[in-house]
């Protein structure tokens, strides 16, 4: 018997168009929780895995699910950092999205040069910040 990699996750609409792939790299991706795995981790603690980004908007994700292609990150459409929030993200929904306004970029793209880090060393600096109990946690009131 041999193992056989689990291959479930939605395919990729608009690679070609793109010019990169939408996900992770299988080695980067595996490394990625599941969905709700970090719960109990503080937000501003949070890892965050990778970044997605368009003209309108910004994504981070946290956790991912390989069968759906749903994650759970903060995210932030507009260029309010201050209306941005955690919650679930249905990536393949980003993947195949292709704005129609001309001048405009019209795909969402992955930040190829992304590094995973904690959520308070990469997110937006003007967002709403979730810190945890611990009132001088460092990294919680990071400016
Ligand atoms: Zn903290």
């Amino acid at each position: 018997m041999s193992a056989q990699p689990i291959v479930t996750r939605t395919p990729e609409v608009r690679r070609e168009e793109r010019g990169h792939a939408f996900y992770l790299p299988e080695a980067a991706l595996a490394a990625v929780p599941v969905l709700y795995a970090t719960d109990d981790i503080p937000a501003e603690h949070t890892t965050i895995h990778a970044h997605y980004f368009a003209a309108w908007g910004d994504w981070y994700v946290a956790e991912f699910d390989p069968a759906t292609g749903e994650a759970f990150g903060w995210a932030r459409v507009g260029n309010d950092d201050w209306v941005g929030e955690w919650g679930y993200i249905d990536l393949p929904a980003l993947e195949s999205f292709r704005a129609d306004r001309p001048g405009l970029p019209h795909l969402v793209e992955r930040d190829l040069h992304f590094t995973p880090r904690i959520a308070a060393e990469c997110l937006p600096k003007g967002r709403r910040r979730l810190r945890c109990k611990d009132e001088a946690c460092a990294i919680c009131t990071r400016p």
